[in-house]
């Protein structure tokens, strides 16, 4: 739909008018053959309904519609015309082409976003300004998140049960397989083999650490630092059947003899230089695994690997 006329200041040339809604062109496009020109939207509507120009009612589909000239577009960009929102106090008057960019911003538009000055934090239209009530608003709101809240416990039971059902599953599927793997020996093979890919396909995710001071290794660690570190082993992805024996091997009471006491710790220095160890990503402890270690003897070495939580001193 074109401009209204009154909206313009002074005489509007009869070019620059819209034949089917009479008003100024807006976003005009003009018949290919005979050049008559109209709104975009106006010509749209009109060509749905017959295919002819409403001018001179020669044949016309959309498709022989084409931009209008530079020079008429010049000519209608530098029109004066009204803001819009005259009629709600807008006394403004801009070219065309500077009409839209002013709109965005307009002081006067009914329906400006604003923010409530009581400190609601709702953000309203101007024209609904005058009926807002913060406290219905925030009933309504907090009604809603209630509704809200209710349905998310109600799906976090449905949840729950499937992962307890699929928790019976999982045990009773470990079950079966633990029993296969005591009764037939080429299943306990199988097992086992996946088992130790498994391991070596982890420690090959985890960065090499090199230990820079062994007397800072922590011989007893106590529980919270324990937990800690097997939550961080369990989310760098560790194989679950292992990770409780690398806990237990954390502590020296399951060290081997080369590791057991003070003073063997201290004479064995040379030999720990040699271990292959991996860094727990963002804790104090590395990680010696059997399965990077065999060059290591027994005496510094158990299944399926080794815990050391360090005080300082890791690379
Ligand atoms: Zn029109
Ligand atoms: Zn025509
Ligand atoms: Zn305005
Ligand atoms: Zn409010």
């Amino acid at each position: 739909m074109g401009y209204d006329l009154c909206r313009f200041q002074g005489e509007i040339d009869e070019e620059l008018c819209c034949p089917i809604c009479s008003g100024v062109l807006e976003d005009p496009m003009q018949a290919e053959m005979c050049e008559h020109a109209f709104c975009r939207a106006c010509i749209n509507e009109w060509l749905s309904r017959q295919p002819t120009c409403p001018v001179d009612r020669n044949s016309l589909t959309p498709s022989c519609l084409i931009a209008v000239p530079r020079i008429l577009r010049n000519l209608l960009s530098r029109l004066s015309i009204s803001c819009d929102n005259s009629a709600h106090g807008c006394t403004l008057i801009v070219k065309l082409d500077a009409l839209a960019s002013h709109l965005e911003e307009c002081e006067h538009n009914p329906k400006r976003p604003m923010p409530c000055e009581n400190g609601c934090g709702f953000v309203i239209p101007k024209d609904e300004y005058k009926d807002h009530n913060c406290v219905r608003e925030l009933r309504t709101l907090i009604h809603t998140q209630q509704q809200k809240m209710t349905e998310l416990k109600s799906d976090i039971s449905e949840q729950n049960i499937i992962i307890n059902e699929l928790k019976r599953e999982i045990q009773l599927f470990k079950d079966f397989m633990r029993a296969m793997r005591v009764k037939n020996p080429a299943m306990r093979e199988i097992a086992d083999q996946m088992e130790r890919v498994e391991v070596i396909r982890w420690s090959g995710t985890l960065p090499r650490a090199r230990v820079t001071r062994w007397g800072g290794m922590i011989s007893t660690p106590d529980d919270a630092l324990q937990m800690m570190i097997k939550r961080a082993l369990s989310e760098s992805g560790c194989p679950p059947h292992i990770l409780d024996d690398l806990m237990e091997n954390c502590h020296e009471r399951r060290w081997p003899r080369g590791l057991s006491s003070l003073e063997t710790r201290q004479n064995n220095r040379r030999i720990y230089e040699k271990y292959v160890c991996r860094r727990i990503p963002g804790k104090q402890a590395v990680l010696v695994l059997s399965c990077d270690n065999t060059h290591m003897t027994e005496e510094v070495m158990v299944e399926p690997g080794l815990v050391m939580i360090f005080a300082h001193g890791i690379e």
